[in-house]
């Protein structure tokens, strides 16, 4: 107990899991809290101490838990064989697992990375930025970066941070961490202040990569992003590597991991210059990675994922990745679209390649289908985490670099690649065929049970194994001979682990066994014995078992040794097959759907032909109806401006909200790198791509809906550029209906206040139909598209149309919102639909008057409803004191005729 509150006070933060033979156990307060988070059986210990333990070959389901639960972890193993050990078993903590730093396979989706991060802000208003540093513990890839509050919001959801580490100052945590931690919804790690500092920090980051500058990697030894970035390591190091202190005899248990974070790469410093920038706002709206709805997906069965990542990365044969590094680089590539020319179109052309080469792709794809995680193995073997299967698993996949590299040799594009390959396989090879010489095919999950290494490796381990195999044949040539001379055919020897070896008689047999056999157990029907040769047979055996066991784990150890010598290498291997099979990926795709080749230009235009929804295509198949855009300055072959802003207007489930976000996916897929479902596009190269949806969608379900949608916007204005692409969906809709329109009429105007080329590129889909007079007031910056409807007399509903959605989008305005025919399409009661159409046709009769909405009383001319209460829908009709005021002529009054008039006035509105 002494060892578990020495442990428990240095990581007073975390729930401690203590080994104890087969069991990690807990105790006292961290015992009640675990049996209510894992639902374990509370026992007590002496003086009614409470206790609760796991099976320790079941400790990752229930770290799985616990951190999903919000708990931190650390877990104290015991450094030394508890058979070997003198007194007290010497343990340490080895680990303190967080939300942000697991590695291990069953912790971790194999299609998502994770990532820790640490966040410093600087400087104060408008100065003030934050140094964000961002690690993928999994795989050890590191970054930095300059933001703003937004941004890092932003960069922390996009690159799905699990951890916020900030400086502690004391007290709750300072009002911009808070704000900060609230939009992304993760709970902070309070870490001492002076981690952050800028020499301790730059310290920390120096000392671990061991240089003398930091300059090397591109960063300055006074520039701020080091603060985040040395405190963040500093995690690390505590978390994963934590110090073991030595036992009471001065050394360290020969059981303590040697855990190393050498698989963390030096930080890499990101330029948002080098990307389209699609916010975590924008990325949730057009659906990238998740469906905003899942409820009111598909009725069909089978669950479909409907997100644009989920279309590429579906399940089995749906999913055009062949390894998990490839699946996760290509949802990073869908989530961080490319913001250079030049790139663009260097991916563009190995997607190309892959979807012209046919044969080239297929060989590729064999190849890669073997190779496994090699990135987040290499992290393991690091952190001396890697199991059996983890080393096999690593051999046969770098064991197929020749055949990887083989199908790109003919292609000149891939040239790149191909020389990687080869500089890689001149040290990666040896030591995969290596591993594959000395492993067995199918390895046991753990070291402790032995059977990893095949026979003929190494001659210790032949000769420990050669006697435990020889001793099976002694035995049974012990028992033959032994019931043969004692005369006792019923003796058997066996084996069990409590007792060790015995020579066993039936009950009935017993009274003739001699005194030659010791007796050792009686058991009901049977009595057990031992003789001097078979205890000499079972020491020789049971050493013999251990040595070997020793043995293989000292064989694997040195194994791991050899490949922790390659982790760079092995690192830039994973590299390589993950971007291959992302490209790979996208060749496949566009092939399977007919995508073409986008034409990216550095020009502010877009013009798409024949262009469909990348996803509702899949669902939809040749149902799905594909449209044409042409948008900014000089698109397509008009040469001349065809507006920057194109206002969608048409009735409900048109397909207006389609169109707009199939525009802003075919740009994003363009800027990945990809082809796009469209027969023809040009992109003009995007600096951001923003997405908005009106709060009444009800997409922001359970939030301050019109404040969010205007905070949004607010975003949207402040910071598009025009290089900008803008979508906005039914804005203004969160609000009442003049506030509403209002707002929509001058954010359109002010989207379009400039000449075109100065402009955002936008596309506002509104069922404002008012927003159309725009088109007027700003000719060659505005244009109006709508959805055509088709409709004729209705045979079932005489007097009344039909209407059938066509969802092709053409120039122009729509002339009706069609909302009640859609509210009958939806099963809305006949009297409800026969109302709403006498109240329609009321207000088109009172169209063009002023309107006074908040004055529900009596009017002119009521509209009677049914049943003679009193009408509601007075308030549409113009009061009369409305009608007073404006044949008044303001000249002839005097002051006391305008205060009797005012006064009258307002009695007549009753009061
Ligand atoms: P709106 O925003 O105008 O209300 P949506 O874009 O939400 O309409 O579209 C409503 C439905 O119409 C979609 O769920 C889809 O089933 C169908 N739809 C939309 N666009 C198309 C299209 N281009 N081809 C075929 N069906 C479409
Ligand atoms: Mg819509």
């Amino acid at each position: 107990m002494q060892q578990f509150y020495r442990f428990k006070r240095q990581h007073p933060d975390c729930v401690l899991l203590f080994r104890i033979g087969d069991f990690y156990e807990t105790f006292d307060d961290d015992a009640v809290t675990l049996s209510k988070v894992l639902g374990l059986t509370l026992t007590r210990r002496t003086e009614g101490l409470p206790m609760a333990g796991v099976p320790f070959h079941q400790l990752e389901v229930y770290l799985r838990r616990a951190l999903a639960a919000g708990l931190r972890v650390a877990v104290a193993d015991q450094l030394e064989d508890s058979a070997v050990a003198k007194g007290l078993v010497q343990r340490g903590v080895t680990r303190v697992v967080t939300p942000g730093t697991l590695v291990d396979e069953a912790l971790l989706d194999e299609d998502a990375s994770t990532t820790i991060a640490a966040v410093c802000f600087t400087g104060t208003g408008d100065d003030s930025f934050v140094a964000l540093a961002l690690i993928e513990a999994s795989t050890g890839e590191f970054t930095v970066s300059h933001v703003s509050s937004a941004t890092a919001a932003d960069e922390l959801v996009r690159r799905r941070a699990r951890e916020v580490l900030f400086a502690d100052a004391g007290g709750p945590p300072p009002s911009r961490v808070q704000r900060l931690l609230s939009l992304v919804a993760l709970p902070g790690t309070a870490r001492p202040a002076w981690h952050f500092r800028l020499e301790e920090a730059a310290h920390a980051l120096r000392s671990h990569f061991a240089v003398k500058t930091l300059a090397g990697f591109g960063l300055g030894d006074t520039d701020l992003l080091l603060t985040a970035a040395g405190a963040l390591v500093r995690y690390l190091k505590e978390t994963q590597t934590p110090e073991v202190a030595p036992g009471a005899d001065g050394t360290i248990g020969a059981l303590a991991p040697r855990a190393t974070l050498a698989h963390l790469r030096p930080p890499r410093r990101e330029e948002p210059a080098g990307f389209c920038v699609v916010d975590a706002v924008s990325l949730r709206a057009l659906e990238v990675e998740r469906v905003l709805r899942p409820g009111a997906a598909t009725a069909t069965a089978a669950v479909v994922d409907r997100s644009l990542v989920g279309t590429f990365l579906g399940t089995g044969a749906a999913c055009v990745c062949k390894t998990a590094m490839g699946k996760r680089l290509l949802r990073d590539w869908l989530c961080r679209p490319l913001g250079t020319l030049d790139a663009i179109n260097a991916r563009q052309a190995a997607v190309a390649l892959f979807v012209s080469d046919r044969r080239v792709a297929a060989e590729l794809a064999i190849a890669l289908a073997g190779v496994q995680d090699i990135a987040r193995i290499a992290a393991r073997v690091s952190l001396d985490r890697a199991t059996p299967r983890d080393v096999v698993a690593l051999g046969t996949s770098v064991i197929r670099l020749p055949m990887i590299s083989a199908p790109l040799e003919s292609a000149p594009v891939l040239a790149a690649y191909v020389a990687q390959l080869a500089d890689l396989g001149s040290s990666l090879t040896p030591l995969a065929e290596h591993i594959v010489a000395a492993c067995v095919e199918s390895p046991p999950p753990h070291m402790r049970d032995g059977g990893f290494f095949k026979d003929g490796v190494d001659a210790a381990l032949d000769e420990a194994r050669l006697l435990q195999r020889d001793g099976g044949t002694w035995l049974s040539a012990y028992q033959e001979r032994l019931a043969r001379e004692l005369d006792l055919p019923g003796l058997k020897v066996g084996f069990n682990k409590v007792f060790g070896y015995y020579i066993e008689l039936p009950a009935a047999q017993s009274k003739r066994a001699p005194a030659a056999l010791e007796r050792k157990q009686t058991l009901k029907n049977a009595e057990r014995y031992t003789t001097p040769e078979l205890r000499e047979f079972e020491r020789k055996t049971l050493t013999a078992e251990s040595r070997g066991l020793d043995r293989e784990r000292e064989l694997f150890r040195e194994l791991t040794d050899r490949i922790r010598r390659h982790l760079a290498e092995l690192q830039r291997f994973a590299a390589a097959v993950a971007a291959l099979d992302a490209l790979l990926g996208l060749a496949d795709r566009a092939v399977a759907k007919g995508w073409t080749r986008p034409e990216v230009v550095s020009e502010s235009v877009l013009h798409i032909e024949g262009g469909r929804h990348p996803v509702l295509e899949e669902l939809l198949g040749t149902e799905f109806v594909p449209n044409d855009l042409t948008l900014g300055s000089g698109g397509g072959n008009s040469g001349d401006s065809s507006g920057s802003l194109a206002l969608v207007t048409g009735p409900n489930m048109a397909g207006k909200s389609t169109f707009i976000r199939q525009v802003a996916l075919i740009v994003l897929l363009a800027h990945a790198g990809s082809f796009v479902p469209a027969s023809r596009a040009t992109v003009g190269l995007c600096d951001r791509i923003f997405t908005r949806i009106g709060a009444d969608d009800a997409l922001h379900a359970g939030q301050s809906t019109f404040m969010v949608e205007m905070t949004e916007t607010a975003a949207i204005l402040n910071h598009a550029t025009p290089s900008s692409l803008i979508i906005l969906d039914e804005i203004g809709r969160g609000t009442s209906t003049y506030d509403g329109l209002s707002l929509a009429w001058a954010i359109a105007e002010h989207l379009a206040a400039n000449p075109p080329a100065a402009n955002p590129r936008t596309l506002f889909a509104t069922h404002y139909h008012e927003l159309t007079a725009l088109e007027e007031r700003l000719p060659g910056r505005v244009r109006n598209l709508h959805v055509a409807v088709r409709e004729w007399p209705s045979q079932s509903d005489p007097g009344h149309t039909e209407i059938v959605f066509l969802h092709r989008i053409l120039p122009g305005r729509a002339d009706q919102s069609y909302g009640v025919h859609v509210a009958r399409l939806a099963g809305l009661p006949r009297a409800v639909i026969d109302r709403a159409r006498e109240v329609l046709a009321s207000l088109d009769a009172t169209n063009n008057q002023p309107i006074a909405p908040h004055h529900p009383i009596a009017g002119r001319t009521p509209v009677q409803p049914p049943g003679g209460q009193l009408s509601l829908f007075t308030e549409f009709v113009a009061h009369p004191a409305v009608d007073q005021l404006r044949e008044l002529k303001l000249e002839s009054l005097s002051p006391i005729q305008a205060f009797d008039l005012l006064r009258r006035l307002k009695e007549s509105v009753g009061e």
